[in-house]
């Protein structure tokens, strides 16, 4: 009998155990946020239910190396938590999916957004992290993103995978055209159909 209740015991503490190493498997260590892969596990799902139309937000930071070179790594760390937090509450409204992509780099899926209200977002987003800037110890450090924008394709036979590659390609391009349109900038990649 107290050894049932031993072993029911143990193999409870390892469903805990595997439960967060599952979730921490699936989050970025610095900002909490989800990575990449996870996100798109999570974006196929959201694209296999096939309800309306989803715009991916591709998000960076506007002249981050400098803000290392300025005032250090530990305070470059300190921007990126504060940006991802920014970024996730301006998201929050919307049930949107965020991930950090990678470095400085962000990627958001909008489910049920086409691109003009993705931009709308984008651009609320973007005036958010203008809007303050991140605090760190002493230091007061502007903070600016340039974000793309891109639909992903719709309809019957459309490969998921090949739907993401091809839908981060866009909102890159984009994301290229809104760094040379001066940085702090939103632009819209050519809506897909
Ligand atoms: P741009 O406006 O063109 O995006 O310029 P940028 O300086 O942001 O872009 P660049 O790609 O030249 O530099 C990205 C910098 O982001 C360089 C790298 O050290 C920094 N970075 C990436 N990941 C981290 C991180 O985890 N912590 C810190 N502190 N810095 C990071
Ligand atoms: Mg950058
Ligand atoms: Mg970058």
């Amino acid at each position: 009998m107290q050894r049932t209740g031993e072993l029911r015991s143990a193999l409870g503490q390892l469903e805990n155990a595997h439960a967060r190493l599952r979730e921490s498997s699936q989050r970025d260590g610095l900002t909490g946020l989800h990575n990449r892969s996870h996100f798109r596990e999570r974006l196929l799902e959201i694209l296999e239910r096939g309800e309306g139309p989803v715009s991916l937000l591709m998000i960076d930071l506007d002249h981050f190396k400098s803000i290392n070179d300025r005032h250090g790594h530990l305070v470059g760390d300190d921007c990126l938590r504060w940006a991802a937090r920014t970024i996730g509450q301006a998201l929050r409204p919307h049930e949107a999916l965020l991930a950090r992509f990678g470095g400085e780099e962000f990627v958001a899926a909008l489910p049920g957004m086409d691109t003009a209200d993705a931009a709308d977002v984008a651009q609320s987003l973007r005036r958010a992290l203008h809007a303050h800037p991140c605090a760190s110890g002493p230091h007061i450090v502007p903070i600016s993103a340039s974000i793309g924008v891109h639909r992903l394709p719709r309809g019957a036979g459309i490969d998921g995978d090949e739907a993401i590659d091809h839908a981060l390609q866009g909102a890159d391009q984009a994301l290229y055209a809104a760094k040379a349109g001066g940085r702090d900038c939103v632009r819209v990649a050519g809506a897909l159909v």
